[in-house]
């Protein structure tokens, strides 16, 4: 039987994470997990919910509904998991700016990361996954086989992102991009509870001038790495 191996991926905010672990996902015939769907999912509900206004969070209103907050993946049709909120597919409306805006803040609380790594742990409990966030080599899965630190320019990452809203159709300009994207790392980054730093055991990479092609070729020759040196000869 196939040994499956657990790839934990994590890095600063668009920089292609999810990117890099879907298309390794697809290779090696593995689950991918976007976890930070997962926390997007609890800010939508909490602004679905009036637990956010004028900038303020309603943390113990939060706490107090966190039980009835059920998140869960589903396919599409081109096999990409997509994330429903109690039972209502919520794939666009988690990557809105609006939710972009509030979602370190709503990630940086201890229970809303106790309910969600529970539940990313359980995706992974069988091997087979490749999770991307911010703590799935630090605090999620501390013994994943394989470990990548996403990085890019700060440049780079805006325009990307930039790009990526324009084509969905978003209004928005380069300046409120960067800005979300270097807050949102400033927060990550400084954070009591799991704060985003490189595992000692992770492979950095650099993906600034890199394709898409040459990173996925880049991580799969690290993945055969791990399955030679543990002798499995498929993964
Ligand atoms: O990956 P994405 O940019 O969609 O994540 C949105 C936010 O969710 C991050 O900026 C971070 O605040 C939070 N997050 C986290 N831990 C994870 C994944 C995401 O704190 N494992």
């Amino acid at each position: 039987m196939k040994r499956q191996i657990t790839i934990a991926i994590d890095g600063f905010s668009s920089c292609g994470k999810s990117t890099l672990a879907k298309e390794l996902a697809n290779q090696l015939g593995y689950l991918f997990v976007d976890s930070g769907a997962m926390y997007r999912g609890v800010t939508l509900f909490a602004l679905q919910n009036n637990l956010i206004s004028n900038n303020d969070i309603d943390i113990n209103g939060l706490l107090k509904e966190l039980p009835s907050i059920e998140l869960h993946f589903e396919l599409n049709d081109t096999k990409t998991p997509e994330l429903f909120l109690n039972n209502i597919n919520v794939e666009s409306e988690i990557r809105t700016p609006v939710v972009s805006t509030f979602v370190s803040q709503i990630a940086r609380i201890k229970e809303v990361r106790i309910k969600l790594v529970e539940e990313q742990r359980k995706m992974g409990e069988k091997g087979g996954v490749i999770m991307d966030g911010r703590d799935i080599g630090t605090v999620v899965f501390p013994n994943a086989e394989l470990k990548l630190f996403i990085t890019a320019n700060i440049d780079i990452r805006t325009e990307r992102r930039f790009q990526e809203m324009i084509n969905k159709g978003m209004e928005t300009t380069k300046e409120a991009v960067e800005k979300n994207l270097t807050q949102r790392d400033f927060i990550d980054s400084n954070r009591e509870e799991s704060p985003l730093k490189q595992a000692k055991d992770a492979i950095l990479i650099d993906n600034s001038h890199l394709t898409r092609q040459e990173q996925l070729d880049l991580a799969l020759s690290y993945v055969q790495k791990v399955a030679k040196s543990q002798r499995l000869y498929s993964l």
